[in-house]
C-alpha cells in the first residue's frame, strides 16, 4: 500500500465491553495523543477522560438520539481527518474487528493511501459470559466457541442447525430480537430442550443482568425479565455456571 503523504494516522482501538477498567493501556496512551476522537455508542463516555485537553469528539453512534450515522459518512469523516495531517482515533466497544465493522474502515483506509493500526479490546462475547461466570471454553463442557451473530444486514441467514451440531459453544451477539427464530433453529438441529442458555445485559457495568435459564425458555425468560439490548446470549453446557461468580450472583438475586 502507499501512503499519502503528510497524511495522519488511524487508530482503530477497542474500548472493551464497558467498564472503563477493561481498557488496554495501549488503548489509553493511543487515546491521549489523539488530535479527534470517532466514537461509537457502546463506548462508555468514561474513557474519554484520557483524551488530552483539546482534543475534539464526534459521536457517530445512534443511542444518542440521532440516527445511526451511515457507515459510508463515517469512513470519508476518517479519512478526511487523517487526511488534514490529525493523529485519529476510532473508538468502538469491544473489539474493533469483532462485528464492528473494523474491516469495511480499513478497506477505505487503504484505498485512501492512510496508515492505520488497531488496538484489540476485549470483546462482548468474552467478557459478557465471563462477568455472569461463564468460561466460553472448558475441558469437560465446551471445547471450542463460535461468536455468530444474530443479526444480518442482508438478511441472510445464519445456519443454526448446523451450529447446533457443530458442538460448540455459542456465544450470540445482537439475537435479542431474533431470540424466538434462533431457539427454533438450533431446536431443529438437535439441541435439548434442557441446555443451559443464559442472557447477560450490559456486562460489566453496574447495571448488568444476567438471565440463567434453559435453551427453550430463554425467549419467554428474557420477556419475562425485560432483557434488551446490548446483550450476549450462550447456549451451551457452559451456561450452566452462569451466576456461580460472586458478582453474577449478586446481580442476579438484586434481579430475580
Ligand atoms: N465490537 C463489539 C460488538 C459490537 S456489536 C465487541 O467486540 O464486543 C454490538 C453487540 O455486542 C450488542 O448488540 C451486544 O450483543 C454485544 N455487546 C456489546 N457490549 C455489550 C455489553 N456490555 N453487554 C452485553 N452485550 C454487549
Amino acid at each position: 500500500m502507499t501512503t499519502t503523504p503528510n497524511s495522519g494516522k488511524v487508530w482503530l482501538v477497542g474500548a472493551g465491553p464497558g467498564d472503563p477498567e477493561l481498557l488496554t493501556l495501549k488503548a489509553v496512551r493511543v487515546i491521549g495523543e489523539a488530535d479527534v476522537a470517532l466514537v461509537d455508542d457502546l463506548v462508555n463516555p468514561a474513557v474519554l477522560v484520557h483524551l488530552r485537553p483539546g482534543a475534539r469528539v464526534i459521536h457517530v453512534g445512534k443511542r444518542g438520539g440521532c440516527k445511526s450515522t451511515p457507515q459510508a459518512f463515517i469512513e470519508k469523516l476518517l479519512v478526511a481527518e487523517a487526511l488534514a495531517g490529525n493523529t485519529v482515533v476510532r473508538l468502538k466497544g469491544g473489539d474493533p474487528f469483532v462485528f464492528g465493522r473494523g474491516g469495511e474502515e480499513t478497506a477505505a483506509l487503504d484505498a485512501a493511501g492512510i496508515h492505520w493500526e488497531v488496538v484489540s479490546g476485549i470483546t462482548a462475547g468474552i467478557a459478557a459470559p465471563a462477568a455472569a461466570g461463564i468460561p466460553v471454553t472448558h475441558r469437560d463442557a465446551g471445547r471450542g466457541v463460535a461468536f455468530i451473530t444474530g443479526h444480518t444486514r442482508d438478511g441472510a441467514v445464519v445456519d443454526w442447525e448446523a451450529l447446533a451440531r457443530s458442538g460448540l459453544t455459542l456465544v450470540i451477539y445482537m439475537g435479542i430480537a431474533r431470540c424466538e427464530e434462533i431457539v427454533a433453529g438450533l431446536r431443529q438441529g438437535g439441541l435439548r430442550a434442557d441446555l443451559p442458555a443464559a442472557a447477560i445485559q450490559h456486562a460489566t457495568l453496574p447495571q448488568q443482568r444476567v438471565v440463567a435459564t434453559t435453551l427453550s425458555r430463554l425467549a419467554a425468560d428474557i420477556a419475562t425479565h425485560g432483557i434488551g439490548s446490548p446483550a450476549i446470549l450462550v447456549v451451551g453446557e457452559v451456561a450452566n455456571a452462569a451466576c456461580t461468580a460472586e458478582q453474577a450472583v449478586t446481580q442476579h438475586a438484586a434481579f430475580a
